[in-house]
């Protein structure tokens, strides 16, 4: 399990979820930022500061917003 952004992030894409993480898991992308889900620790940081509500826990992402749990994950898989 991990924490996963989604599509708000786009517009707003300030970063204030990077300075929170503890263990530095979350990376800005073209269009969005991404957590690692390999790295995360689901401490909930990142959800908390989130100007938008983009990050969700992966198992509460909402159903339109569902293919970001695997957009983030390949994300760090293609680096
Ligand atoms: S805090 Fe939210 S909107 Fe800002 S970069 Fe992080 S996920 Fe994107
Ligand atoms: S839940 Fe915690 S560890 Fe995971 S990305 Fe957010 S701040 Fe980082």
């Amino acid at each position: 399990m991990a924490f996963v952004i989604t599509s708000p992030c786009k517009t707003e894409k300030a970063g204030e979820c990077v300075e929170v993480c503890p263990v530095d898991c979350i990376e800005e992308g073209k269009d969005m930022f991404y957590i690692d889900p390999d790295i995360c620790i689901d401490c909930g940081a990142c959800e908390a500061v989130c100007p938008v509500e983009a990050i969700y826990m992966e198992d509460e992402v909402p159903e339109k917003e569902s293919e970001y749990v695997s957009l983030n994950r390949v994300f760090f898989e293609n680096r």
